[in-house]
């Protein structure tokens, strides 16, 4: 049994430079079910995904490739956790944080890596699918009852946890903060430890610059000494080795894992599989189809998870999710 995906494109869907293909040749349509159909409100094809039968067609015969069907095993429909909307992008499956741990997450972008730490940060409510009649709380901390994120959950509910980002993009910060390094440190330091971080990361003679003169390495190690400083239960590093050199990530890994020693939550997204050997304490994958479904695995050892992402296949789902090894 399968369970159907159906993601469109809305930016590639451009049925006034079309014919209609998709409606057209649709052989469910052709049968008399409005299986696709112009959704006249937002001038978009529109799929229904309990009537498709997956056959592909609408993906060949749309001039703009903006449909993207898959067929996953049924059993999954139970691990929705998170659908944008009808069409949309949709995650199944989250990656545990551990307190007192570092969880290494690997895989592809578009995998759904954003909505995971929006999820885990308490800033996305997960609506389990339903985004036409998103569940509540109580009923969401239902769902998760007997499992480990059920208590972080609990945390996230009651306004108990506070989340530590660093994003992907630390360019984004130059932007976002007119200052020198000095003050975005004094402004984040709830630990006390700014002088510390300074030191471990070699962030000296970056102090007194302001953000927008620093390089690329400068930035991303200030921007993990402010989050690193910050007093929060969780903390997410998203690519923190980019731009630094050998010795450098050796300063970011053991900052990281600081935290981790202290009993903090830390997840970390990181290309560099040394690093991620280095630093993490178990390693979950996200796999998927990038911009239609992500699929987070189950929680893996950190030599096996590296292994499984260099292969391209996970033995315990008995799933290939790469056509060739690494
Ligand atoms: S999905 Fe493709 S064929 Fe269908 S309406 Fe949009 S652009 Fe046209
Ligand atoms: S996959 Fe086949 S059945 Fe489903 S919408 Fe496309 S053409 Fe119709």
């Amino acid at each position: 049994m399968t369970h159907r995906v159906a993601v469109l494109d809305k930016d590639l869907c451009q049925p006034k430079k079309c014919g209609l293909e998709c409606i057209k040749y649709c052989p469910v349509n052709k049968s008399g079910a409005d299986c696709i159909i112009l959704n006249e409100e937002v001038k978009k094809a529109q799929i229904d995904e309990d009537v498709c039968n997956g056959c592909g067609i609408c993906v060949k015969v749309c001039p703009f490739d903006a449909i993207t069907i898959v067929n996953l095993a049924s059993e999954l429909a139970a691990d929705k956790i998170h659908q944008y909307g009808p069409n949309s992008f949709r995650l199944y499956k989250l990656p545990t944080p551990r307190k007192g741990e570092v969880v290494g997450l690997l895989g592809r972008n578009g995998m759904g890596k954003s909505t995971v730490v929006n999820i885990l940060s308490g800033n996305l409510k997960p609506n389990l699918g339903r985004y036409e009649n998103p569940p509540e709380w109580d009923e969401i901390l239902k769902h998760y009852s007997g499992t480990e994120l059920k208590s972080h959950f609990d945390k996230i509910k009651n306004k108990q946890l506070r989340a530590s980002i660093k994003p992907q993009q630390v360019h984004h910060v130059a932007q976002a903060f007119d200052g020198t390094g000095k003050e975005l440190i004094e402004k984040y330091d709830e630990r006390g430890i700014s002088r510390e971080l300074i030191k471990e990361l070699g962030l000296e003679n970056s102090m007194e610059q302001n953000l927008k003169e620093l390089s690329g390495g400068e930035l991303q190690r200030l921007s993990i000494a402010a989050v690193a400083s910050k007093d929060t239960e969780f903390y997410f590093f998203d690519e923190p080795s980019s731009y630094n050199d050998v010795f450098q990530r050796k300063s970011v890994a053991r900052v990281i894992h600081s935290l981790a020693k202290i009993g903090k939550s830390v997840m970390v997204v990181e290309h560099d599989l040394t690093l991620l050997d280095y630093l993490s304490d178990y390693i979950e994958l996200l796999y998927g189809e990038p911009a239609a479904y992500g699929i987070v695995s189950n929680v893996l050892s950190t030599k096996i998870g590296i292994n499984v992402f260099l292969d391209g296949y996970l033995p315990t789902e008995n799933v290939r999710f790469r056509d060739k090894k690494f």
